[in-house]
């Protein structure tokens, strides 16, 4: 019998392209989402193959936690209210679903005794840190409600190793961008959300000077860690964190040179489109870089896409599909 994977947030952008990698890979795989901030359309195509089963249903509630992992091996832990704006709009909720509903997964995860949970943890764990590049044991105070949700996961998580005996890996995604994220609603992340307006004729509008940086990271990359984290028997490698990442520096100014760059290709007048300055946003972090060294030493971890292999990638697939 094929191994089961248990997906929460799968009907999300990270979620949903890692349901779609491994039932590629012939696992069976289990997706539990609400539809807070996923959709259907990101998962419809896989409903009709039987090693799939989409299960709608809240992390905030155990019982639901407890139904969702029933057989499985693996949990690949997705499932948050992502965006450090509506976590300060709204840290109750935030709190709510990362914090509570992260417990909740991990008291289902020791209960069924499965072999690893692997979780998404987040570069907003550095916070005011000013130190370049971002080392795993370096981190700063959290700088918003939400970063705070993400270290509590990383603590809990450990207690749980410690305590409990379960296997957990924390992967810190920096700036994760490729096909399915979502360009709409208020939250939308910055690659997505230009595209959209890029193609629309639209300016956009960069939060300060352009210049503060992101190590941004194609979602393979992504993909790719979740694979090696859920897999490693390298004992060294368990009950720990890694960023997850590609190791390069972009400022914004010069992402969205490369986005009108690319578009320009499929529409010429992309190339006349201009963008606006703003304010800079409350809990934003002026620069983030990765050391990607220890995933590279202890989970052999080889990112294939740089920023701008990555870009070409999505660019393609928000052409071809959003239009
Ligand atoms: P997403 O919003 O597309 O996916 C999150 C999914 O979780 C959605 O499908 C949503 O419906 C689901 N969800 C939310 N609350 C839920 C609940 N109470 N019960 C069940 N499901 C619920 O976001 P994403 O970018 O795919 O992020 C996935 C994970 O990666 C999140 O934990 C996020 O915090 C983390 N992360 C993402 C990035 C990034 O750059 N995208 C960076 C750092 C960390």
């Amino acid at each position: 019998m094929a191994q089961k994977i248990l997906i929460t947030g799968g009907a999300g952008f990270i979620g949903s392209n890692l349901c779609e990698y491994f039932i590629g890979k012939e696992y069976r795989v289990v997706c539990l989402d609400n539809l807070a901030t996923g959709h259907m359309h990101n998962i419809n195509h896989l409903l009709k193959n039987d090693a799939f089963t989409f299960v709608e249903g809240d992390i905030r509630d155990l019982e639901t936690c407890k139904k969702a992992i029933e057989g499985c091996d693996y949990v690949l832990h997705q499932a948050a209210l992502g965006s450090v704006p509506r976590s300060i709009n709204d840290p109750i909720t935030s709190n709510d679903v990362n914090v509570s509903g992260f417990l909740n997964m991990l008291v289902a995860a020791r209960d069924e005794k499965v072999k690893r949970f692997v979780y998404a943890a987040s570069s907003s764990t550095y916070g005011d840190s000013e130190s370049l590049p971002k080392v795993e044991d370096k981190i700063g105070k959290p700088l918003s409600p939400y970063a705070i949700t993400k270290y509590v996961n990383e603590l809990y998580a450990e207690i749980f190793s410690n305590t409990y005996g379960l296997q957990t890996i924390g992967l810190r995604y920096f700036n994760v961008f490729g096909r399915k994220q979502d360009p709409k609603g208020a939250y939308a992340a910055v690659i997505p959300k230009f595209v959209m307006q890029f193609m629309a004729h639209e300016s956009p509008v960069i939060n300060g000077d352009g210049n503060y940086s992101r190590d941004f990271t194609y979602i393979d990359n992504v993909i790719q860690m979740n694979e090696l984290a859920m897999l490693t028997d390298n004992e060294a490698a368990i009950n720990t964190v890694y960023n997850t990442a590609v190791g390069d520096r972009t400022t914004l100014n010069q992402l969205v040179g490369y986005i009108k760059e690319e578009l320009s290709n499929y529409d010429s007048a992309i190339g006349d489109v201009e963008v606006i300055y703003g304010p800079n946003r409350a809990g934003d972090i002026p620069h983030s870089l990765a050391s990607i060294d220890k995933a590279k030493e202890l989970l052999g971890y080889d990112p294939k896409f740089k920023l701008q292999d990555g870009l070409k990638e999505a660019l393609k697939w928000y052409w071809e599909n959003l239009k």
